[in-house]
């Protein structure tokens, strides 16, 4: 592949847009410039445009955004350099932002039924990240899900800063991968955390918040929720919120919120209870953000927050979330049914689990040969896997992306048979695939993606 370095900017092609163009025509305008100027990353860019609309993303912690999400994000506010919070910035000329974030954060407590919400985290790990330092001194205790068992990085693993400033302790899943809150309890009650995380990152069933924050009560803990993966779900009433039973609440935007990359975090009943130093939980959980973890907030991404927010507490969403949800029940089904073992054998959510252990297949193998015929999924570890982390024992499977393309049952059971066909193809060739199921399985998702189109994507 060659690359040519970008032309300057040629002043006598650079034409301005008459006054009063507005967005619209700036977008287009926007990309038009990048096409003329540097057609390297534009057909870069290109490139993974139709990659997306060309494959099955079934990828467990990823979506789709709405095109005008990615306006809001690819817009001039993204200049504005907008230190502090609404109404009380450190730099001029903030009026316009400040209208924005506080349209996103009434966006995000109507959706959630929250009391307050933060939207300047720039990610999930960011949010997290606020939430340990504000309610932890280094070297405290927090317990979190185990990373092998399904729990994130930032809820402790040695590999972050959650696991390597605090004494992080874990808990497990029983042998059928489920949460085990006995066992939970006897480890708030020993270890005496000040921090409880109820969430994961790869885990198919209903999390019980309730029962989590009868626990950190009895332990005198600060509870966590983490809904990164489910926040869609809960904010359309489809699992059960943990909005005022955990004392702080953070979630991805870019999940299952069909937002920009991004974090929130939610506060409920206890917003307004006094935090561990001064001011309420919800003024310590804004300092912790800004200025404690973070700068300058990225308002472009604000607005695409506020975007993806609407929807989300809009009238279709209820719509979409069911979607997901029975997408992911027909895809745990149908595999069932093919023969393929599923961890906690099914899903109260838009995941599954697969275990291939007894398959003769590995997590990296099966997942490179459903890439090559246009199904993204990712290896994941399961519960008691034994193989390195790049390898992993099994796959994880999502509906999010499925389910904005408009497919419902019928449609995301078709994706659970090609995942199958492959998979079992992979068996009889001892890992190795062979062409013709290969060139049969890309005809399918060519046909699949053109019958379910990313809505207001181009093809
Ligand atoms: C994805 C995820 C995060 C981190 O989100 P980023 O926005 O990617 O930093 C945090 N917690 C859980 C449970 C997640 O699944």
């Amino acid at each position: 592949m060659t690359f040519t370095l970008p032309a300057p900017l040629d002043a006598a092609e650079d034409r301005a847009l008459p006054d009063g163009s507005g967005l619209t025509a700036f977008a287009g305008h926007a990309a038009d410039r990048l096409r003329r100027t540097d057609a390297a990353l534009y057909d870069l860019l290109n490139r993974e445009t139709a990659r997306q609309n060309s494959t099955l993303m079934m990828v467990a912690a990823s979506s789709v955004a709405d095109p005008s999400v990615l306006a809001c994000g690819g817009s001039p506010l993204g200049n504005l350099t907008a230190e502090g919070y609404p109404g009380a910035r450190y730099h001029g000329g903030c009026q316009v932002a400040d209208e924005i974030e506080r349209l996103a954060v009434q966006r995000a407590c109507t959706a959630f039924g929250a009391q307050d919400a933060i939207v300047q985290p720039h990610s999930g790990s960011s949010a997290n990240l606020a939430v340990l330092t504000a309610l932890l001194a280094p070297g405290d205790t927090l317990l979190g899900l185990d990373l092998d068992c399904g729990g994130h990085l930032t809820h402790g693993s040695p590999a972050s800063v959650s696991g390597r400033y605090y004494d992080a302790k874990g808990y497990r899943l029983t042998r059928d991968g489920l949460l085990d809150y006995d066992q939970i309890r006897e480890l708030a009650l020993d270890h005496r955390p000040k921090l409880i995380v109820a969430g994961a990152s790869a885990y198919p069933r209903t999390i019980d918040f309730a029962r989590f924050r009868e626990i950190a009560d009895e332990a005198n803990a600060y509870l966590l929720a983490d809904i990164s993966h489910i926040a869609g779900l809960v904010a359309a009433g489809l699992h059960p919120s943990p909005i005022d039973h955990a004392h702080v609440t953070t979630t991805s935007t870019y999940k299952q919120l069909y937002g920009p990359r991004g974090g929130l975090i939610l506060l409920g009943r206890d917003a307004r209870r006094a935090g561990p130093e001064r001011g309420t939980l919800a003024s310590t959980m804004r300092r912790a953000v800004f200025p404690f973890t973070q700068g300058t907030p990225d308002l472009a991404s604000v607005a695409a927050k506020a975007r993806a927010l609407h929807h989300v507490a809009g009238a279709g969403f209820a719509e979409l979330a069911e979607r997901l949800a029975e997408g992911a029940r027909a895809i745990a089904e149908r595999l069932t049914e093919r023969g393929l073992r599923l961890v906690t054998g099914g899903t109260d959510t838009h995941m599954v689990l697969l275990d291939l252990r007894g398959t003769g297949l590995t997590g990296d193998v099966a997942e490179e040969a459903l890439e090559s015929c246009g199904v993204i999924v990712n290896r994941n570890r399961v519960p008691g896997d034994t193989t390195p982390v790049r390898t992993t024992a099994g796959l994880r499977l999502g509906s999010n992306t499925l389910a904005a393309r408009g497919m419902d049952r019928a449609a995301a059971a078709e994706c659970a048979d090609l995942v199958a066909d492959v998979l079992d193809a992979l068996r009889a060739g001892s890992g190795t695939l062979p062409e013709a199921v290969r060139r049969a399985a890309r005809a399918r998702v060519a046909e699949l993606c053109a019958r379910h189109p990313l809505p207001g994507y181009l093809a």
